[in-house]
């Protein structure tokens, strides 16, 4: 099929069938939405979005000074160069997911108020039916695809993650989550206390500084950072030197890669040095004695969880000049005023902000079914991070972790224009990941391995999550590095894939 069409339903009702649906347009949805038209043109398409516009996570995000973590010379797709500098704002990085859209005639493909609150597929169609509510209109409606491109992100947007203390209730202050900032709070002349250290906290502390009375971070444990200037100074020599702005995408991109993958080596091989390095760092920028073994000493291993880039040092500078600062102890206690924690402080807050984490949410949470028996993608083995054993038709695009997400949205789409041309060489209408013969007796473990990888919210979610095998094929691997290299070559008729 290579039209958007209709199928008659046995009630009668008209139902729109497309090729292919893709479910979001964060920064994920829009490069794949660009990948599909560029390298499968004949398939007919539509992109859902729940939110009222794109952008998903740079949309939602609404605390002071969001920003990305990531340069986005790599957080930048391939195809569209990023001029701008390295770090950006949430508004920045809209603004260059619109010239995409615009850019490449987007917009009529992608309907925004369209949430997906279901999927079903049906073996006798070959098909998912998806239940669709409008948000705009109160409409609900299905639609069917012949494969989805999952597209929905990896946390829950609807609340972020706050444990349970004891005392709130008692907490006579407001207690916000930078997930869901509230837009009338008025932080000026107040003290804030921030729970967690890692990006986000990061983030806020610097912008609220200034206007805050004082701002506390309680870290339980502390996060490593890397301070920095925010310019790439390759960017602008090629700058001063008029090269286009694709060539200085693609070179610093490519230098920014390199050197990130000699920083991930190195951080495995000899994580002593890189541990000091890392601390050599932002010791110049601390007061003089400052205790950096309890407040900036991770206890685990570079590049074990990410690394958190301060432009400008901007938070040291808070901590400097006294605005700012950090207690790394646990709370024992909400109280009235604030919180005790377990070595006795008090700490005192007109506004408490749970800069904790988040929930992660496996394929959107959206109920899905295969003939109508509900998926459990914790009974499921991942072929490759993005489909799943047992469901047809179906990729999921996870980024990475420790490389910019975005990496991955451009290497799967070219690995799955490059499936749908060989399901059309094989007449195939259904590829299903299955375990072959030969994998019978292969180890199946946790998504990622701790030891490798070990964020709270996956150590939380984990077990929610699809596996993963001990072979390649049954892997994310998390290393943009190798799957570079190894994705646009990967055999899909390797047995893995079944067609149908
Ligand atoms: C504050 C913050 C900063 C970050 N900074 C970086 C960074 O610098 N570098 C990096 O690599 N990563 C970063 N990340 C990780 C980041 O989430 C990803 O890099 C990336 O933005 C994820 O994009 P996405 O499109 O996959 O998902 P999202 O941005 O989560 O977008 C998913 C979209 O799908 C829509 N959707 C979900 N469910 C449905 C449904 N049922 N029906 C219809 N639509 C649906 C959502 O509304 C949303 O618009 C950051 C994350 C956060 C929270």
């Amino acid at each position: 099929m290579t039209q958007a069409d209709t199928i008659a339903r046995p009630t009668g009702q008209k139902i729109e069938h497309v090729d292919v649906l893709i479910v979001g347009a964060g920064i994920s949805g829009v490069g794949s939405a660009y990948h599909l038209l560029d390298q499968a043109p004949d398939k007919s398409f539509a992109v859902l979005e729940a939110y009222e516009t794109f952008g998903g996570t740079w949309h939602m995000h609404t605390y002071p000074g969001v920003r990305s973590d990531s340069d986005l010379y790599t957080f930048g797709y391939r195809f569209k160069p990023w001029v701008g500098a390295p770090i950006a704002s949430s508004a920045e990085i809209k603004k260059y997911m619109g010239e995409v859209i615009t850019e490449h005639g987007l917009d009529k493909y992608i309907r925004y108020s369209h949430k997906i609150t279901k999927a079903s597929w049906s073996s006798l169609e070959s098909r998912w039916t998806v239940d669709v509510t409008r948000s705009d209109t109160n409409e609900s409606f299905q639609m069917t695809a012949s494969f989805l491109w999952m597209c929905q992100g990896y946390y829950k947007h609807s609340e972020g993650y706050t444990p349970e203390w004891p005392g709130m209730d008692s907490y006579k202050g407001r207690i916000v989550h930078p997930q869901t900032w509230p837009k009338d709070l008025d932080y000026t002349g107040k003290k804030v206390l921030v729970i967690g250290s890692g990006a986000t906290a990061a983030t806020i502390v610097p912008a609220i500084a200034a206007d805050a009375e004082h701002v506390t971070v309680l870290q339980r444990s502390p996060t490593f950072f890397v301070p920095g200037r925010n310019a790439n100074e390759l960017a602008d020599t090629l700058r001063q030197l008029e090269i286009s702005d694709e060539w200085i995408h693609e070179i610093v991109r490519r230098k920014t890669l390199f050197d990130q993958q000699q920083v991930t080596k190195m951080a495995v091989e000899y994580p002593d040095l890189v541990r000091d390095t890392l601390l050599d760092g932002i010791r110049p920028l601390l007061p003089e004695g400052y205790d950096i073994g309890k407040h900036f000493t991770p206890k685990y291993r570079p590049w074990q969880q990410r690394i958190a880039f301060v432009p400008d040092g901007d938070l040291f500078a808070g901590i400097k000049s006294g605005k700012a600062s950090m207690v790394t102890d646990e709370i024992e206690t909400f109280t009235a005023t604030g919180v005790r924690t377990k070595g006795g402080e008090n700490l005192e807050a007109d506004i408490v902000v749970t800069a904790t984490g988040f929930h992660l949410s496996v394929l959107g949470d959206i109920p899905f079914d295969l003939d109508g028996t509900p998926v459990n993608w914790a009974d499921t083995v991942t072929y490759r991070g993005m489909m799943f054993t047992g469901i047809p038709n179906l990729a999921w695009v996870f980024g990475y972790f420790r490389a910019s997400w975005t990496l991955r949205v451009d290497i799967m789409g070219d690995f799955i224009a490059r499936l749908f041309k060989n399901m059309e060489a094989k007449g195939a209408k259904v590829v299903t990941p299955t375990l072959r013969a030969e994998d019978a007796d292969m180890k199946i473990g946790p998504w990622m391995d701790p030891d490798n990888f070990n964020p709270n919210y996956l150590v939380r979610s984990q077990h929610l999550m699809p596996k993963s095998g001990t072979k390649s094929e049954w892997q994310h691997n998390q290393d943009y590095w190798v799957e570079k290299d190894i994705l646009p070559t990967a055999d899909l008729n390797d047995g893995c894939l079944k067609y149908s």
